[in-house]
């Protein structure tokens, strides 16, 4: 097989390996339970020398990642796109052994496949896509921090991810190894421009993802920001429970809820996601009394379709996950291939609203290029005025009028 040339990840994940598997499962680090099926047959197959505790083990999923092709060819039978040459500005490859385990092996066309496996469409770039999308940078006070909303921040503590998704907004910073030494020095300067901004009552914890930190750098930071009075709210957003869901443990959920009010925003795409290892670990965040908001993003040929959202929405409120944003897939160079028209999601919230729960249906959002902001979208239910009385469109296409009339004071 040919030979890719990918740029290669961190040699060393973060999260920093401590101790033999019995000593970490002592202190809760690693989950004492059964493999589901599908698991067991996996790590048997293509990972005989290790046990059960090691695969429950994020450490060890962690450092046994498939980073390479040669790796990935020994799993799943690489089709001809995704054994094409990538350019040199292409994210790395990275895959958890247990989201490896839910990729089809013979089907270049599965879901989940397609987020994390490069194919050579990721080589067209076209004139319109952005490196920062976002324009993050240009709303910048300082390395790792991003202030563009007024009450806000969104703080970015690693760029190290577990599993590399192809459409990442973030694709510029990822894997890049740009913070792995002077991480101390830049949430310092990050904490005290919050603690500087009264304003900020907010904080996005986010990345890379953040849940590949140590409880210990977890902790230190959670408590500064804690000491921080303005500091309302806590979110981290994440992608562990769904690409990593071994590093949900007792240690982490005790440590987080001390931190309450803590929320978290995971990153979901598709609802075979949702399967026994994640919706155990969803579970024992909800029990820490965490909120659970989902992000997905509208994903051509991966979940662009009203009844598999459907069936990822009602998956994710029976595991105490609100579905929150549906986002339209950002700019970012070597992504046309994911992009949907904006009138697909529209189409797909549209079919949604009335036909299911209110708090099943995410907001369908635009994330502006240029540092605009998340913009909602929604289906046009306002046709027009007659008189005094509005005319509106419900779901299912009827149309109705609603007297827009107040009783004018009396003083
Ligand atoms: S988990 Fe989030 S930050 Fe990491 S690669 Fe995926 S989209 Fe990017």
């Amino acid at each position: 097989m040919q030979q890719l040339s990918l740029m290669d990840d961190e040699e060393k994940p973060p999260g920093s390996p401590s101790g033999s598997v019995v000593e970490e499962q002592q202190r809760g680090m690693v989950r004492p339970r059964a493999l589901s099926p599908r698991s067991e047959s996996f790590l048997r197959e293509f990972f005989p020398e290790a046990t059960i505790n090691d695969w429950n083990n994020w450490h060890w999923q962690l450092r046994n990642r498939i980073k390479d092709f040669s790796s990935l060819s020994r799993i799943i039978q690489l089709s001809a796109e995704e054994k094409a040459q990538l350019s040199s500005h292409s994210m790395p490859l990275s895959i958890t052994p247990y989201y490896t385990s839910l990729l089809d092996r013979w089907n270049p066309d599965d879901p989940l496949r397609k987020t994390v496996v490069p194919v050579s469409e990721e080589n067209n770039i076209l004139p319109e896509e952005m490196v920062d999308p976002l324009g993050e940078h240009s709303n910048s006070p300082c390395d790792s921090l991003v202030h563009r909303y007024p009450d806000r921040v969104l703080f970015l503590v690693t760029d190290f991810c577990s599993t590399y998704c192809r459409y990442c907004t973030r694709s510029r910073l990822v894997g890049r190894r740009l913070d792995t030494f002077l991480w101390r020095e830049r949430w310092e300067r990050a904490l005290s421009y919050i603690e500087t901004h009264t304003e900020i009552r907010d904080v996005l914890i986010s990345g890379g993802d953040p849940l590949t930190l140590s409880e210990e750098k977890l902790f230190w930071l959670l408590n500064r920001l804690r000491k921080i009075p303005h500091v309302e709210v806590i979110r981290i957003g994440t992608k562990a429970p769904v690409v990593l869901p071994q590093r949900i443990t007792p240690v982490l959920t005790s440590m987080l809820k001390m931190f309450h009010p803590l929320w978290m925003s995971i990153h979901f795409t598709h609802p075979k996601e949702l399967t026994p290892e994640t919706i155990e670990a969803c579970n024992q965040i909800a029990d820490a009394g965490i909120p659970m908001l989902s992000q997905t993003v509208l994903l051509a040929g991966v979940n662009d379709n009203v009844e598999v959202l459907k069936r990822l929405f009602h998956g994710l409120l029976k595991i105490r996950v609100k579905p929150y944003y549906l986002y339209q897939c950002d700019p970012v160079p070597g992504t046309s291939h994911f992009r949907t028209p904006v009138e697909k999601g529209l189409e797909i919230v549209s079919s949604l609203q009335g036909f299911t729960s209110g708090f099943a249906v995410p907001n369908f959002v635009i994330d502006v290029p240029g540092g605009g902001g998340k913009i909602p979208l929604f289906p046009n239910r306002i046709l027009g005025r007659d008189g005094n009385c509005l005319i509106l469109n419900n779901f299912e296409e009827k149309q109705l009028r609603y007297p827009d009339i107040t009783t004018p004071c009396k003083n």
